[in-house]
This record gives C-alpha cells, sequence and structure tokens, in this order.
C-alpha cells in the first residue's frame, strides 16, 4: 500500500525557492545527485571493511530514455531504509538548524546554500521525481515519488540489488524562459556534464552511448550500436599533478566538496614521499563558519586512503589553532582496516599531522612575508585563534605560533609582527611595550603614555580580551621582556633622575602614606611615578594581575573575585604634587579628601567604574565650593 505523505514545511519553502531562484545553473543537479551516490557506495564500502559484504564493482550508471523522457541515475550503493525515505527526502530537518530556518525565512540564498540541498536540486529539471532503494540494512526494497510539490508517496517495491535508482521526469521545455530539458537527454550534454562537475568522482560513472563505425567502403552504410563506456577519469583531484590543475579546478572542487560560496583564500598543496608517504590538499576559508568559535564547532580533515574515503572530519590531523583550515589527506600508509578509534592512536596519522602543522606553519609565514595583503586579510579572521594557540597548554606552542600574530600600534595602522617591532626598536629600548585599550586614540592619550611617547618608542595595542593572557604565557620575544605600560617598573628615566626620586619619596613618605591611608583598602601602595611626565596622576598594576585581565575575568562566570593589585602613582613634577605638600602640612585632615579625587579621577582614566560616585560628585561640588571662597 502506497503511503502519501506531507513535505515538511521548510522542505516546500526550499523547493519554491530552489526551482525559482537558487541555482542559476540547473545543470549542476547532476553533480548533486553524482555527490550523493558516491557517498553512499563510500558508505557501503566501508561497511564492507569490517563487515562480509563485498560488492565487487561499485558504480554508477546513468541511463536516458527519449521515449519517456526519463534521466535515471543508478548506484549500488548502501541504499535508503523506509526511514532512511522519510527521513533523508522528506524533510530538510537534518539541515533544520536555526540559521537554515532562518535563512529560508529571510530567503538568504547565502545562507541556504551552506547546507547541502542536494537531492532536492533534481527538481528544477524535474516534474517527477522517483526514487527506487534497497538498503542492504533491509530486506525489502522501497519507492518513493514526489512532484516537488506538497508532498511524497512511500510504497514497496521490487528490486534485487542492494543500492538506489534515482529516476527524473523530465520537465516540458519551456520556449519562454529558454529553458530547454531535452539537453539533458543529450548522450553528448551529459557526457560533457560529468566531465565538468565530476570528473574526480572516485568509482565509475558509466552511461550506454552511441558508437558509429564507418566502414572502408564509402558505400556501405556506417554501423551504429551502444557501448558502455565510463564517463569519468576518476583520478581525485589530489592526485593529479600540481602543475596541472587549474586555479578554478582547485577553486571548484573547494566549494563543491566542503560546501562554500566563495572561493578558498589560500589553497596549499602536498605530495610527500619518504618515510611517509601521503598527499594533503588544504584551504583556508575566505570566511570564517559561523559556528567557528562554538563549541558545537567541529574541526578536522578529511581522510582518504588511496582514494578512498574514509572518514570525514579527522580531529587528530588539525590543532585547534588550525581548526580554521579544511581539506583532506590520503594516504596509502593507513591500513583500512583499522577502526576509528584504533586510527586515533596510529603512528602515522600521528606523523601526518606533526607535517600538516609544520606546513601549514610554513605555508603561513611565506603568506605573511609575500604576499601581506592576504595574510592579513587571514589574519583579521583567524588571528584570534593563533593567540589562543599561544595561550593554551602553557605555551607548549608559542615557538610555532610566535612570528605568526601581529598587532597594530601607536605608529602603525597596519599590522606588525613581533619581528618587525623589534626590528625598529630604539637602541635604547630594552623591551617590548604593549597597552591595552579600545582604540589607538584612547590609548595615546593614557598619562601613562607621557614619557613612552616623550622618546618616540612604539607600543603595541593590544585590543583582544585574550592579549594579555597570551603575553603573559609568551614573556619574552627574541629575549626582550613585554612590559604593560601600566603596570611595574617601565625603565624610563636614567640612573641620575630615579636617584633624585628615590631620595624624595623617602623624604615624602609620610605624606605617601598619608594618602595611601586614606584610600584604605582600595590601593596597595601610592608611589612617585617615573612614567608621568604632564600628567598629575594614573593607577597602575602590581606584579600578576592587571587591570585589563580583571575586567575581563569580571565578565566570565566564577570569577567574580580575581582582582588586579592596583597602585596609585602621582606626578612628583606636577603642581599638584605641590598642592599636597602644602595641604599635608596645614590641614593634614583633609589630605584623605585629596587622595580619594585623585584615586578616582586615575579610575576614569582607566576606563574602570567609580567605586562611588556620590562621594566623588559631592566632594568635586565641595572643592568647587571652597575655591571660590
Ligand atoms: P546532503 O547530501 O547534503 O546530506 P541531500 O538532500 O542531497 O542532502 O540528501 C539527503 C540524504 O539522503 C543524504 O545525506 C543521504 O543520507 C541520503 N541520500 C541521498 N542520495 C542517496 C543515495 N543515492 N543513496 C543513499 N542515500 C542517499
Amino acid at each position: 500500500m502506497a503511503k502519501t505523505k506531507q513535505f515538511k514545511t521548510e522542505s516546500k519553502k526550499l523547493l519554491d525557492l530552489m526551482i525559482n531562484s537558487i541555482y542559476t545553473h540547473r545543470e549542476i543537479f547532476l553533480r548533486e545527485l553524482i555527490s550523493n551516490a558516491s557517498d553512499a557506495i563510500d558508505k557501503r564500502h566501508y561497511l564492507a571493511l569490517t563487515d562480509a559484504d563485498k560488492a565487487d564493482d561499485y558504480e554508477m550508471f546513468i541511463a536516458l530514455d527519449n521515449d519517456k523522457r526519463t534521466l535515471t541515475l543508478s548506484d549500488n550503493g548502501i541504499g535508503f531504509t523506509e526511514e532512511e525515505l522519510i527521513n533523508n527526502l522528506g524533510t530538510i530537518a537534518r539541515s533544520g538548524s536555526k540559521e537554515f530556518k532562518e535563512g529560508l525565512e529571510n530567503a538568504d540564498i547565502e545562507i541556504i546554500g551552506q547546507f547541502g540541498v542536494g537531492f532536492y536540486s533534481a527538481f528544477m529539471v524535474s516534474k517527477k521525481v522517483t526514487v527506487i532503494t534497497k538498503s542492504v540494512n533491509s530486506e525489502q526494497a522501497y519507492k518513493w515519488t514526489s512532484d516537488g510539490t506538497s508532498n511524497y508517496t512511500i510504497s514497496e517495491a521490487e528490486k534485487d540489488d542492494f543500492g538506489t535508482d534515482i529516476i527524473l521526469e523530465l520537465r516540458d521545455n519551456n520556449e519562454e524562459n529558454e529553458e530547454n530539458y531535452d539537453d539533458y537527454l543529450s548522450e553528448y550534454f551529459v557526457k560533457k556534464l560529468v566531465k565538468k562537475y565530476s570528473d574526480y568522482v572516485r568509482y565509475p560513472i558509466k552511461m550506454d552511448v552511441t558508437k558509429t563505425d564507418y566502414p572502408e567502403d564509402k558505400d556501405e552504410k556506417p554501423i551504429t550500436y551502444m557501448e558502455t563506456e565510463t564517463l569519468n577519469s576518476m583520478i581525485p583531484l589530489w592526485r593529479r599533478n600540481k602543475s596541472e590543475i587549474k586555479d578554478d579546478e582547485y577553486n571548484d572542487f573547494y566549494k563543491h566538496q566542503f560546501n562554500d560560496f566563495d572561493d578558498p583564500l589560500k589553497v596549499i598543496h602536498s605530495k610527500v614521499e619518504g618515510m611517509i608517504t601521503y598527499t594533503s590538499l588544504l584551504f583556508i576559508p575566505k570566511k570564517a563558519p559561523f559556528d567557528l568559535y562554538s563549541e558545537k564547532f567541529e574541526k578536522g580533515l578529511q581522510l582518504y586512503s588511496k582514494g578512498v574515503f574514509i572518514m570525514d572530519k579527522n580531529k587528530e590531523l588539525i590543532p585547534d589553532y588550525f581548526r580554521f583550515v579544511r581539506g583532506l589527506v590520503d594516504s596509502s600508509d593507513l591500513s583500512l582496516n583499522l577502526s576509528r578509534e584504533m586510527l586515533q592512536h596510529d603512528r602515522h596519522l600521528k606523523k601526518i599531522a606533526a607535517n600538516v602543522e609544520k606546513k601549514i606553519k610554513s605555508e603561513l609565514e611565506k603568506m605573511q612575508k609575500n604576499d601581506r595583503e592576504s595574510y592579513n586579510e587571514l589574519y583579521k579572521t583567524y588571528g584570534i585563534n593563533l593567540k589562543y594557540g599561544i595561550y593554551e597548554g602553557y605555551g607548549i606552542n608559542k615557538e610555532l605560533l610566535q612570528d605568526l600574530i601581529m598587532f597594530k600600534t601607536t605608529k602603525s595602522d597596519e599590522y606588525v609582527t613581533l619581528k618587525e617591532y623589534t626590528d625598529n626598536m630604539d637602541k635604547k629600548q630594552k623591551v617590548i611595550y604593549y597597552a591595552s585599550g579600545k582604540s589607538k586614540d584612547s590609548i595615546l592619550a593614557l598619562p601613562q603614555m607621557d614619557l613612552i611617547k616623550d622618546k618616540d618608542y612604539e607600543v603595541l595595542l593590544f585590543t583582544d580580551d585574550i592579549d594579555e593572557f597570551m603575553v603573559n604565557i609568551l614573556m619574552k620575544y627574541d629575549d626582550k621582556e613585554f612590559k604593560s605600560i601600566n603596570q611595574g617598573d617601565l625603565d624610563l628615566i636614567d640612573k641620575k633622575d630615579e636617584k633624585v626620586l628615590d631620595k624624595l619619596s623617602k623624604e615624602k613618605e609620610s605624606l605617601l602614606q598619608a594618602l595611601k591611608a586614606g584610600l584604605s583598602e582600595k590601593v596597595t601602595d601610592v608611589k612617585l611615578s617615573k612614567r608621568l611626565k604632564d600628567s598629575p596622576v594614573c593607577l597602575v598594576s602590581g606584579e600578576g594581575l592587571s587591570m585589563e585581565m580583571e575586567k575581563v575575568l569580571k565578565n566570565m562566570p566564577n570569577s567574580k573575585d580575581a582582582k588586579a593589585t592596583k597602585i596609585l602613582e602621582i606626578n612628583p613634577n606636577h603642581e599638584i604634587f605641590k598642592t599636597l605638600e602644602k595641604v599635608y602640612e596645614t590641614n593634614p585632615d583633609k589630605i584623605t579628601k585629596y587622595a580619594k579625587i585623585l584615586y578616582s579621577q586615575a579610575l576614569l582614566i582607566e576606563g574602570l567604574p567609580l567605586e562611588n560616585p556620590v562621594e566623588f560628585s559631592n566632594l568635586m561640588i565641595e572643592f568647587m565650593i571652597d575655591k571660590v571662597e
């Protein structure tokens, strides 16, 4: 008995969209169906590695019937069970993620394109599609039919062999919009399509083609007959010679294999022979996938053995910090009959992974050197991964990654590498300076920049949350320490001046202590500053956690009590210092109020919230009134 079922709503919408707009090239339907068929054979082949079931000849077959106006694609792959027919062809729930549905609602073709909608493309050229299939997991064969409008039917069917036949009843030609569906009944045209889109498919795609023999004797009639021909060369793109592969071929392969709309930013194709033999074909996508930074994201490379697909996302092949790299590895050294679990511990696989990592690194370095524009684009999209890579695992990968990271600086609006920074350092400059902040302007305006600006030193701009955490792991580059402009001592003044200042600090000890007492627990110290020139005060942090890190940690769950130690620095050469001295002499009770105002101002400059805005406001008012009297 045939059962009639409704497509899920999303499917209906998708069909409409697809038929009317998505693909301007209707001909790609064949590529989509062939790719599904090839996957189905892969699946059966994979089962056969562990089970006894073994088909001798995996293949696809295309049959054209001019009378019935049908194109049939048959495969001897894994087939569909009844349930799979319903789940896989009756709904697009597998792609039913939120983004996909939103895409449908807004008819956002880009988003839809990121999901496989392969099978449905058959309706772009067909008025009716019939699927006759028998799964290796089922005794019974089934038939699925639909005209692609709103429902489909499923019934039991007869089929001897495992696999699937997809029968497309082509649409009528439409003179109005010049669509000629008869093309898909032409041997010549179909051959061309297979060559164009599916040449590297690993299994033979066969078709009966018309051959003509012309007898030598011109009077005799030519003889025509049918012969089965394999239409594709079956050599996977990555197994071909690099020099023979055109950019377009790489790009098309990437877009189709990895469901992307854009050409890749970079293609890395390498063949390695020796201790271990493998080919890798890697791509760096132009745009990061929408879920790259979510926990759900699955990194990994496809794994093949001698051109035969083994698995889709092998995690071991790619380190976390290169998670944005897509692609595949094909190695004859991997034993095919290993289980997936065993594969993870495979010695060869580990070696390949190490090589792949090195290769990516060296290619990125080359790009950084020779094609900075592309590297900048890549860095903007993926740089944060590299920074995390340095931070993770207590820095075991810092050597590997430190030359790949870049920063904008107080002197450069373009990204600068650490090497470029240190090469440009003033001879007298001993350390690498960095400053956290929202923008170059806000950093340049900080009082902590006074003397650094005076000396014309360059400062790296830290704008990502991870930056300070990363640099705490990195610690040094080229033997030069990293120093935050508002943490610890900066080494900016010469020994003589430093002595004078230390002496002054001793003399003014009791004033400084009084200021500190006035701020009770808020600061760990009040000091005369060695980094200010024109500004009156600034707030810096002591060793360990910085104020920037405190801000970041505050926004994370469970780390509310992480606190930076704060030190209030006062500029001894500023007018305010004389005032403080005077107040302390004549009216020491008032010193606490001065301390509070100065501290609040330093907080504001740092972009930190005032702890007690009402008190601060009242103090300001009090001082303003005082002044006028
Ligand atoms: P996608 O291939 O992107 O997952 P499709 O709509 O093209 O989406 O196919 C839906 C699913 O139907 C596939 O994922 C696969 O499980 C199954 N399928 C499609 N074609 C075949 C086939 N020829 N044999 C077996 N299963 C198939």
